[in-house]
């Protein structure tokens, strides 16, 4: 018996092994949580119908949050299969390559801007009021967020910008949606190597800074990040909503300083 059993969880932002995503739903798997998985495109269904079915689970939704339609059908497709939703990981970011690197305002346009937001921000708030009406009264929301919201930092530029927005979100929907149960939360985890990751300029940099600025002088896991994320979606965090809880070896809160 895990401490998720008999929770359904809706899981996005699976996009390979190394995804944050596939580390929570592993967790959550772990902990006997029921998998549906959303794609980003077909370019990504076969692969992460292969990975959904590693985790016994053969119920995907195609979902490119940009796409209002594809987020009004997610109630339905739901329905389908569960008549209720205990979890919503939301595990979706992007922002155009030549914002991640460099000066931040050189390369800031309009659209960049607004299409770091839509996709890494305001996605969140559409999946919750889509899904609003299917959430049981002890289900939980929880997003990825990184410190670049709350510092500036070399390259990550408009996502920090749009991180401190979702970061917002998270507060303003917890107190939304905490009337009716639900809680939403947000695990700011520490830099790992993942595809959108790679997109960050210099981002090994980050990485090989992390790794000496943490107290626990280590770079954290997707298993890490997982095992977090599955508890905050549990009961027995029944307490705790509006958070955003740092997984980063504690690297938040020291300083970088050469010694
Ligand atoms: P990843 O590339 O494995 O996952 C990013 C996912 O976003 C992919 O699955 C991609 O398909 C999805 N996505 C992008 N645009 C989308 C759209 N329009 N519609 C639907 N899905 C879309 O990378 P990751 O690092 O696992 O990223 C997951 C989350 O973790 C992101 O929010 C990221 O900002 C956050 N995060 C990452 C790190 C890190 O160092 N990797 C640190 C802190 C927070």
């Amino acid at each position: 018996m895990g401490f998720l059993n008999g929770k359904r969880a809706l899981i996005t932002g699976v996009a390979s092994k190394r995804s944050i995503a596939w580390g929570i739903a592993e967790a959550m798997h772990a902990q006997g949580a029921e998998l549906a998985f959303t794609y980003q495109n077909e370019r990504l269904e076969s692969r992460v119908r292969d990975l959904a079915g590693q985790l016994d689970s053969d119920f995907l939704m195609p979902l490119d949050v940009a796409d209002d339609a594809q987020i009004d059908a997610l109630p339905d497709a739901i329905q389908s299969r569960w008549d209720g939703l205990d979890i919503i990981v939301h595990a979706v970011a992007h922002a155009p390559r030549d914002h991640l690197d460099g000066d931040y305002l050189e390369n800031l346009t309009r659209e960049g801007f607004s299409q770091a937001h839509d996709i890494s921000s305001y996605s969140l708030a559409a999946m919750g009021k889509a899904l609003r009406p299917l959430l049981t009264d002890q289900s939980a929301i929880l997003t990825l967020t990184y410190l670049g919201a709350e510092r500036a930092m070399p390259n990550y530029n408009v996502m920090g910008v749009a991180k401190a927005s979702l970061e917002a979100n998270v507060r303003y929907m917890a107190y939304a949606m905490g009337p009716s149960g639900v809680r939403v939360n947000a695990v700011s985890a520490g830099a790992i190597r993942t595809l959108a990751a790679s997109g960050i300029g210099d981002f090994r940099k980050l990485l090989d800074q992390a790794e000496k600025m943490s107290p626990l002088r280590k770079n954290v896991t997707t298993e890490e990040v997982g095992n977090t994320a599955a508890f905050l979606c549990s009961d027995l965090a029944s307490g705790i909503t509006g958070e955003i809880v740092y997984v980063d070896a504690g690297a938040n809160f020291t300083v970088a300083v050469d010694v």
